[in-house]
């Protein structure tokens, strides 16, 4: 296979530790002590990325030294071991704001993951700016978790949940889109990038689209960031959220990105401590940007694990992963939807990281028995997203996620595994 990507030019100045000049993904693979086991008698091919991914060596034992010289409860400790857990805190925001291009450190805030971030904006900015009548847009391609936060928001506020709808390749239709804003519209939410289709949508036209009626937007990343580079303010929209272990890194990370305006306007979350500057019975004061949003003791290993994930990352560099990427998509699209009764959901021009297909005649969750004991793992179900399950007329699909230590032999074994399938449903 061709591993001929080339590091970006500044990267040989980071200390490439776990990467030798090139993308090079036999090299990629050993920094992952996982994936080199073996399952039902067969090496592990693990093409269930977009569930969650594989953490590096880098990440375990960023983890490990936190917890061996570092660690101590933030923020308020006058002592050594306090300061420099804070350090190592804050200096995670700081990675994390370079990694997507936010403006400052205070707009990035340490959530528990992509799902408590939009709980976050639905309880706050949402319950703060939605009134009886108006309108949340969403897609017809979101997941449950970009769905379900702003339908109990619109029937606490007897507001209404709009839908854009999306065509037969599975990508949304700008226009339609456009014609469903109106001046009920609070705020718009939708995905970067789908995780049961893999369609990237047009983020940029769409918050100009948005920003032109003076709606804010939201973008669920959580299947964007490990594929794509992320520049919020390229992309100007007001929210981004994505979760720590899709991109590599630890559960129970997650980062919400808000613009420092909008945060400051915003009503605080969770009441505790650290998001305070006062407390009296009578008078609670809410402490600054971003502390007002992290109530209690945050994860501060979650935080380092999510830093050392991200410097892994730019270590390989998010250009060559998205390329890398997409080249084994391509090969896996053309060799599945070769194979005769495969097709696949999920065909739009602009995709990244998924592998949607059904298989005449077969479940596929007993695709996902028969390829689980070829030690081949992939989802199968509705994958959270049951309105797109019904936009195509299926209850599920199977679905291969892949990931940058993802190989093309590995495609292979995938494409032999499903003619397995076919053998024994045939
Ligand atoms: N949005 C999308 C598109 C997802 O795929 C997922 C995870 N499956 C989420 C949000 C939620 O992520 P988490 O479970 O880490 O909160």
């Amino acid at each position: 296979m061709s591993t001929a990507i080339k590091l970006p030019s500044d990267s040989a100045k980071v200390a490439a530790r776990d990467l030798v000049a090139g993308f090079d993904v036999e090299r990629v693979r050993s920094d992952f002590p996982i994936l080199h086991q073996r399952v039902n008698g067969h090496q592990l091919v693990y093409l269930d990325n977009a569930a969650t991914s594989q953490k590096p060596k880098a990440v375990i034992d960023a983890i490990v030294r936190y917890y061996e010289h570092d660690n101590a409860n933030i923020h308020r400790g006058v002592h050594y071991l306090s300061q420099r857990a804070t350090e190592e805190f804050e200096s995670a925001r700081k990675v994390v704001q370079s990694f997507i291009n936010a403006a400052e450190p205070r707009e990035i805030i340490f959530v528990r993951s992509a799902t408590e971030a939009i709980n976050l904006v639905a309880q706050t900015y949402g319950r703060q700016h939605l009134g009886i009548g108006d309108e949340v847009l969403i897609t017809a391609m979101e997941h449950h978790y970009n769905i379900v936060p702003w339908q109990l928001l619109c029937e606490e506020k007897q507001a209404k949940l709009q839908v854009a709808p999306i065509n037969d390749r599975g990508e949304l239709i700008p226009a339609e889109f456009e014609r469903l804003l109106n001046s009920r519209t609070r705020i718009v939410a939708l995905g970067h990038v789908s995780n049961a289709l893999g369609t990237i949508n047009p983020i940029k036209q769409i918050t100009a689209m948005a920003h032109a009626r003076n709606i804010p937007v939201l973008v669920d990343g959580a299947q964007a960031a490990p594929h794509v580079r992320i520049d919020v303010q390229q992309l100007d929209c007001d929210f981004y959220a994505f979760s720590g272990h899709k991109i590599y890194g630890p559960t129970g990370i997650g980062v919400l990105y808000g613009k420092a305006a909008v945060l400051e306007a915003m009503p605080p979350y969770q009441g505790g401590g650290d998001m305070i500057s006062s407390v009296t019975f009578e008078k609670t004061t809410y402490n600054k940007l971003p502390h007002k949003f992290e109530a209690g003791t945050p994860d501060m290993s979650g935080a380092v694990g999510l830093r050392a994930a991200i410097e892994y990352l730019n270590r390989v560099g998010i250009e060559n992963v998205a390329e890398y990427e997409h080249e084994l998509l391509t090969y896996a699209t053309q060799k599945v939807s070769a194979i005769p009764g495969v097709r696949l959901i999920g065909t739009a021009k602009e995709k990244a990281g998924v592998l949607s297909f059904i298989m005449d005649g077969v479940h596929p969750h007993d695709i996902g028995t028969i390829l689980d004991q070829e030690g081949i793992a992939i989802r199968t179900g509705h994958h959270c997203a049951q309105p797109v399950m019904q936009r195509f007329g299926v209850d599920a699909t199977a679905r291969a996620s892949f990931a940058l230590y993802n190989t093309k032999e590995e495609v292979d074994v995938l494409v032999r595994g499903i003619q397995k399938v076919q053998e024994v449903f045939g």
